[in-house]
């Protein structure tokens, strides 16, 4: 090939071309979920913790990571203050809600930005993949960094993936990069499990549906690249409240219609692989 026609595209297709990855099992689990978002700010932690409290509550033995290195909420979301031990080799995860978590922020200052370079997150992502004594799960939830660059990549690349879960608000800006990440997971041979609509529509006091951000798009987009529709899930202002105040609202409203949906998003995993 005349090397003055490759052009950036090829550099990303050279890239992301389906390849016979080595890909490390996170040892501990019997299966790894990815939750992403080619955004950030569309509820993926959101979603990602609520999940895991929904499993726990059908009798899953879940943990979750939080591998958003450069913006980890889990400390936040779960109100975890505590750092995790060591054994001399591994990190144990620590224990909230019944759900074993890890996330690089147990290890920083909640204020410090995480200002690394492409080597240093790739060495993070390893310790946290491989250096983690899970105990004995049936499903690790993984909460991923935004977006569908280089750390990315070098996850979806280095661990298995049993599966994706792709969050997304109902903006066009935000459906251009689902359709990217669906990309990219489809090039990297990682099982897309479907799309969920967050932040889908808010229901006024007067009874109403008022689609905030659009209506329908993620429907549309996940029927275009034909994966599945895994529901939506509307806006509701104790979403954010409870997040806040360090117990999402699965684990601290049960019976709230924002829990209930979650719940049935459980029994849909709990069914593709119990
Ligand atoms: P991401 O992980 O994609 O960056 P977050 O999970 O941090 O996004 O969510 C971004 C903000 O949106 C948070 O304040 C969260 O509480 C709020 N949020 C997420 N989902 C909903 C929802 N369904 N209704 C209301 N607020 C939500």
């Amino acid at each position: 090939m005349d090397n003055k026609k490759v052009g950036l595209s090829d550099t990303m297709k050279a890239k992301t071309e389906p390849k016979t990855f080595r890909r490390n099992p996170i040892v501990g689990t019997k299966f790894t979920i990815a939750i992403s978002s080619a955004k950030g700010g569309v509820g993926k932690s959101t979603f990602a913790s609520n999940l895991a409290l929904a499993l726990k509550k059908i009798d899953i033995k879940v943990g979750l990571l939080d591998a958003d290195i450069y913006g980890p909420s889990l400390p936040k979301l779960f109100s975890i203050s505590e750092k995790p031990e060591s054994d001399g080799q591994k990190l144990k995860p620590v224990k909230k809600y019944g759900i074993q978590c890890m996330s690089i922020g147990f290890l920083t200052d909640e204020l410090t930005p995480m200002i690394w370079r492409g080597p240093m997150v790739i060495s993070a992502i390893k310790t946290f993949t491989q250096k983690v004594l899970w105990e004995n799960l049936d499903i690790l939830i993984v909460d991923m960094p935004p977006g569908t660059g280089d750390t990315q990549l070098t996850f979806a690349q280095e661990i298995k993936m049993d599966g994706v879960i792709i969050i997304s608000t109902p903006q066009e800006i935000s459906l251009q990069d689902v359709k990217r990440g669906i990309k990219m997971f489809d090039k990297l041979n990682v099982e897309i499990l479907g799309l969920i609509d967050n932040m889908s529509h808010f229901t006024g006091d007067d009874g109403k549906k008022y689609p905030i951000f659009g209506e329908g798009g993620v429907q549309r987009t996940a029927k275009e690249f034909n994966k599945n529709f895994l529901g939506e899930i509307p806006i509701d202002p104790e979403v954010g409240k409870q997040g806040d105040l360090g117990s999402p609202i699965v684990e601290s409203l049960p019976e709230h219609e924002i829990s209930k949906i979650y719940l049935n998003f459980a029994e849909k995993i709990k069914n593709i692989y119990f």
